[in-house]
């Protein structure tokens, strides 16, 4: 079953399913051009998502040989996976932050084993049990790892400029924090149904209207950089509140108004999660502690092994961004390394 919508002012979009997933698709909006669609987003790379995919645009009144370019939100395989195949079928550019472009770039050329040892090494010191480490220690001589291929991208998103979309204005926002490079694409025509605002925002994951996006660490074995994801999310959230679209149409879930309203919510989910936090770290906890102490959607009992990995690095970006504000602190001599409350 394809199901496309219709967005108004030469705007549809497909729901693309993504396999076993409790997120269910990827809306991947295609937009008119003068030199045909320019999809945002692509889907998850499977051989039903793409079956799927090349219904919605034949039902869209085009076809996957059509396309004209690809603007990637950034680089994760449910937004990504299907770039390579619309390529093939079209010669298609794809263009991405240079950010994200760069993990793609790096994910090719490294090998799982390396990418198993480096996970099992950051799990390991932020304290997880040994035995969580040990299948990823065993797990170093399988062979592949899903989204290890992605297409490289051909052109940069650079933040600011408007896209190569002919006859249109859509001009990248850059919206780090999901990812380093996640891009927002900012619709700057009227709404095609005078809705008060300006325009319309494609937002990726950035702003989504019933769930929060994963906020971890880069993870990236390559680069020790010490980075501030959830700080950069925050200051994101309020550049994209700050352009007060009409419309948000994210990749997920369905199309809402009221961004700014979205974003305080959103700003005010966090806070009261680091307060919250705060509170829990009234005693010294690795990052690994402060996850089974958090609260989630179930107990942590009942939590899957890799979203416990998720999980853990929700809680070091939270962390890193208490130490940065101050409010929390390495404990001088623990191994792993616990923090407390300043
Ligand atoms: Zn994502
Ligand atoms: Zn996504």
């Amino acid at each position: 079953m394809t199901k496309t919508f219709d967005h108004g002012g030469g705007v549809r979009s497909v729901q693309v399913p993504i396999p076993d997933n409790p997120l269910g698709h990827t809306l991947v909006y295609v937009v008119d051009t003068g030199r045909g669609p320019v999809l945002v987003d692509t889907g998850w790379d499977d051989p039903a998502s793409w079956d799927v995919l090349v219904a919605g645009l034949a039902a869209c009144g085009t076809g996957a040989s059509e396309v004209y370019g690809v603007v990637v939100t950034h680089h994760h395989p449910d937004h990504h996976g299907l770039s390579a195949r619309v390529r093939e079928a079209s010669g298609a550019w794809v263009a991405m932050h240079e950010a994200d472009a760069a993990i793609v770039r790096r994910a090719r050329e490294t090998r799982p084993e390396r990418w198993y040892a480096y996970m099992a090494d950051k799990l390991a010191a932020a304290g997880a049990p040994e035995e969580h480490i040990a299948p990823l220690r065993a797990a170093r001589g399988r062979r592949t790892l899903p989204g290890l291929s992605p297409a490289l991208p051909d052109r940069d998103v650079v933040p600011g400029e408007l896209l190569d979309l002919p006859g249109r204005r859509l001009r990248a926002v850059w919206t780090p924090g999901h990812t380093p490079g996640h891009v927002c694409l900012h619709l700057e025509e009227d709404h095609p149904a005078r809705l008060a605002g300006r325009g319309r925002l494609f937002s990726g994951d950035h702003l989504l209207p019933e769930i929060t996006p994963h906020i971890g660490l880069y993870e990236d074995p390559d680069d020790a950089t010490v980075t501030d994801p959830l700080g950069d999310y925050l200051d994101s959230l309020e550049r994209v509140g700050r352009l007060t679209p009409a419309e948000v149409l994210p990749a997920h879930q369905y199309a809402f108004t009221d961004a700014p309203g979205r974003v305080r919510q959103l700003l005010d989910h966090h806070e009261q999660r680091l307060a919250g936090l705060l509170a829990l770290l009234r005693e010294p906890l690795t990052p690994w502690q402060l996850a089974e102490r958090m609260e989630w959607n179930r107990p942590w009992a009942d939590i899957p092994y890799g979203s416990r990995n998720i999980a853990v690095s929700e809680a070091e970006s939270h962390l890193r961004r208490l130490v940065k504000q101050g409010r929390a602190e390495p404990l001088a001599g623990s191994e792993p390394v616990a923090y407390v409350a300043v």
